[in-house]
């Protein structure tokens, strides 16, 4: 029996202490803030499961299609094939999937997917509905569970990971330390992510002296209201199309695949529509009528609605922002980090499966099916992970100095304008010498600490865009607009002197 510390409370670290309880480990679940809170209560569209095992195999190719060159083959064989198994657990700890009227679950279809293969509950209220089934399941089991306990750094001793530091000082010690702190949609301010979205594993990983890649590959959600409320591509999957200024369906011109090809093509395509135009590109779901809209959509048809707008009859402005991390700590499906004793899972974690641009609606499945296989690595002992083709060996970056204090938003601005829809090296190299002024606040309380990790993430970021010198999937360089095919390997990078 081991000690577990599972930092993180959406679908991956629920799953993985509900599962490391279940084989009888002691489990302590640190979150920072309330249980709920992350982006996967806020996960609407669903989770893709090639249910059908025939499916599995095209599964995989679509996810290496939208990937953009970059995913891990051997992560998206084992993630998609074992979707059905993670599902099957998912329904026997209660959740409650939307099912077609013969009974059997009902499929969606998303983005870049060639088969109706999301499923999902409550309409659009996928991830409330995955919250609730594992919070409830969580209430009936041994884990300790410690809310508005804020992880601050990874304590390593003897070249392993032995515990996790809390804001306060507080060390809990651990034979493996699982983080699976989520996303960093708040490196850029513009963005679907929760307010707690802000990268913490991933700066707690570097500052512990772990590998981690692929910071550069930010995707942006093509369709978000003007208040960061996400329009799940699954509106357009039913229907829906984006529509220029003249009313004219400009994705049409851009890719034969129109609203449905992948994010990072839709993304741009919309904000280049947009700036072309200086008029904001418009979701037009009036084909889909008030009766479909409520009935599959009730989340966003409420949100929608609340704003004072009524999308069964005009067509609604959207705009691209910040939704998800293809990088993060280097792992393998296992959660395996390069750090003994330290795993990643979800979406802090970067297993190559996503490659530079995630398929709609894997992430959720990721963390469903690493949550259950971390605790299998951790009872094979503290090792590290194997070197595997495709990814770089690591290369040192610096994530210290400085000397000014800064606010968030200044850093968030700086962060979107650099990183946001078209980069060059110019911008990239102004945020860089910015970045490098600015000191990390001393962690006093929650706010401070994720302004320091913000800062470590985002100059770790930056360095990381302007070393990758090509233009692919969510990442794209107006001065290198072509893929390299030498560049398409992951990017290490490791804290100077780890
Ligand atoms: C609006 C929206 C819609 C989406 N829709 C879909 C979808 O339909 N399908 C899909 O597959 N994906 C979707 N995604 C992406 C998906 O929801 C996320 O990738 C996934 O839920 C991440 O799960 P996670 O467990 O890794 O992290 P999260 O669910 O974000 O949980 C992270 C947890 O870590 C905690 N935490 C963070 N830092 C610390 C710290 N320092 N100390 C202690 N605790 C900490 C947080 O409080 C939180 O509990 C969506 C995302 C958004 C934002």
């Amino acid at each position: 029996m081991s000690t577990i510390a599972v930092v993180g409370s959406g679908v991956a670290g629920l799953t993985a202490a509900l599962e490391a309880d279940a084989r009888g480990h002691r489990v302590v679940l640190l979150t920072k803030a309330s249980l709920a809170d992350g982006s996967t209560a806020r996960a609407q569209g669903g989770v893709a499961v090639a249910l059908d095992a025939a499916d599995v195999p095209r599964h995989v190719d679509d996810t290496l299609a939208a990937g953009a060159g970059l995913v891990d083959a051997e992560a998206a064989l084992a993630v998609c094939g074992a979707g059905p198994d993670a599902l099957a657990d998912l329904l026997a700890r209660g959740a409650a999937f939307d099912r077609a009227p013969d009974g059997a679950l009902a499929r969606g279809l998303e983005a870049a997917h060639s088969a109706s293969r999301i499923v999902h509950a409550g309409g659009d209220a996928t991830g409330a509905e995955v919250v609730r089934a594992l919070v409830a399941a969580l209430r009936a089991t041994a884990v300790v569970v410690r809310e508005d306990a804020f992880a601050l750094d990874v304590v390593v001793e003897h070249g392993r990971a032995t515990g996790v530091r809390l804001l306060d000082g507080e060390v809990v010690p651990a034979d493996a330390v699982v983080l699976a702190t989520g996303g960093s949609g708040q490196l850029l301010g513009r963005t679907t992510n929760p307010s707690v979205a802000t990268g913490d594993g991933v700066a707690m990983a570097l500052r512990a002296g772990a590998d981690v890649a692929d910071l550069e590959l930010v995707q942006l959600h093509p369709t978000v209201l003007p208040d960061g409320f996400l329009v799940s591509e699954a509106v357009r999957g039913a229907g829906a199309v984006l529509r220029d200024a003249s009313g004219h369906r400009f994705l049409l011109d851009v890719d034969p695949r129109g609203e449905l090809a992948p994010r990072d093509v839709v993304a741009r395509a919309v904000a280049r529509r947009a700036h072309e135009q200086g008029r904001p590109v418009v979701l037009d779901a009036t084909a889909l009528g008030a009766d479909q809209l409520a009935a599959r959509f009730p989340t966003i048809d409420a949100h929608v609605r609340s704003l004072g707008l009524d999308w069964s009859r005009e067509p609604v402005p959207v705009t691209p922002a910040a939704h998800y991390a293809m990088g993060g700590v280097v792992a393998d499906v296992a959660g395996r980090t390069s750090l003994p004793g330290l795993h990643a899972v979800g979406e802090c974690a970067c297993t190559g499966l996503h490659g530079a641009n995630r398929l709609a609606s894997n992430s959720l499945l990721e963390g469903m099916v690493q949550g259950r296989a971390v605790v299998r690595a951790v009872e094979d002992g503290p090792r590290p992970l194997a070197p595997r083709p495709g990814w770089s060996p690591s290369e040192p970056i610096v994530v210290t100095g400085g000397t000014d204090t800064f606010a968030r938003a200044e850093l968030q601005s700086l962060m979107w304008d650099a990183l946001g829809v078209a980069r060059t090296e110019d911008a990239l190299a102004h945020a860089a010498t910015r970045l490098a002024t600015w000191v990390p606040p001393a962690p006093t309380d929650p706010k401070s600490a994720e302004d320091a990790n913000l800062l470590v993430l985002a100059r770790a970021t930056v360095a990381a865009a302007r070393r990758r010198t090509e233009s692919r999937g969510a990442h794209q360089r107006a001065d290198h607009p072509r893929t390299d095919p030498a560049q398409a390997r992951h990017r290490v990078l490791r804290r100077e002197g780890a």
